[in-house]
């Protein structure tokens, strides 16, 4: 992954950062976008760049056109085109459906799903260009099963998987390859507020017994962004202790 161009969305913190290090690691240059926590992007920016690389940081919603269309024109000028794709930026709005609010509803797919199509079609042209490209969506283990009381979640989580299908289908004779990673239950300020009850009843569901690291899911990342996953595209690896077996 040597001088390669990175872009993971979300890499503030969590999954994304633990993402964002682990390209550093493997040589590539890191572009991390974010939505409103400054301070977290800025620590995951020094860990990047104590992991040998440069990074850059950009502040936007990814699912506004106009702020990724700014992100990209940032990446671009920072360290050229976004060979590496990470779409990991994601949020949940949990409720059940009888309850649940259409801004719930629409919060969700507009960041997770279609904030996943702004950045990849603003990544495609430049892989084209090049005949080389790796996208890794960032889906859920609730996309593949469900989950009462996150419908809109589990939708957009089931479109990325979707939609890694579709966009490998039509890039695959350029040299790029799309592929989601469906991770099981990461501790992250995601399901940190998670009650207790939930998290025991969670944990009887998980083979391996235990909650997921980030640099767990992250090492699969950057398995498929590199030059040894050239024959893996469309797929949808489960990441999860065992939660999903496919
Ligand atoms: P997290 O700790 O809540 O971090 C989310 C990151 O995404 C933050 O950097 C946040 O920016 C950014 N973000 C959220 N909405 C955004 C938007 N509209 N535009 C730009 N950036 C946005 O989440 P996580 O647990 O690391 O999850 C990362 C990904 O893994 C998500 O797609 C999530 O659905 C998926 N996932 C997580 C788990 C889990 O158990 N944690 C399981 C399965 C799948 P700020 O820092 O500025 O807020």
């Amino acid at each position: 992954m040597e001088g390669r161009v990175a872009l993971v969305t979300g890499g503030g913190r969590g999954i994304g950062r633990a993402i964002a290090v682990k390209l550093a690691e493997e040589g590539a240059k890191v572009a991390i976008s974010y939505r409103s926590n400054d301070a977290a992007a800025e620590e995951t920016a020094e860990l990047v760049r104590k992991a040998g690389a440069g990074c850059e940081i950009f502040k936007g919603d990814v699912a506004s056109s106009e702020a990724v269309e700014a992100l990209m024109t940032g990446v671009g000028e920072a360290f050229g085109s976004v060979e590496i794709l990470v779409n990991n930026a994601g949020t949940t709005r949990d409720n059940i459906l009888m309850r649940m609010k259409e801004a719930e509803f629409e919060e969700v797919l507009a960041t997770n799903l279609k904030g996943t199509y702004l950045c990849t079609r603003g990544v495609l042209r430049g892989m084209v260009r090049a005949r080389w490209g790796r996208i890794v969506n960032i889906s859920s283990v609730v996309g593949l099963l469900g989950n009462a009381g996150q419908a809109n979640y589990a939708a957009s989580k089931a479109g990325m998987i979707g939609f890694t299908k579709s966009v490998a289908r039509e890039v695959a004779g350029r040299g790029i390859t799309a592929n989601a990673v469906a991770p099981g239950y990461v501790e992250t300020e995601l399901t940190g507020g998670l009650p207790e009850n939930v998290k025991e009843q969670i944990l009887g569901q998980v083979p391996v017994g235990r909650f997921g690291e980030p640099e767990e899911i992250a090492e699969v990342v950057a398995f498929l962004a590199g030059d040894g996953a050239a024959y893996v595209t469309g797929q949808t690896i489960a990441v999860d202790g065992g939660m999903a077996m496919q």
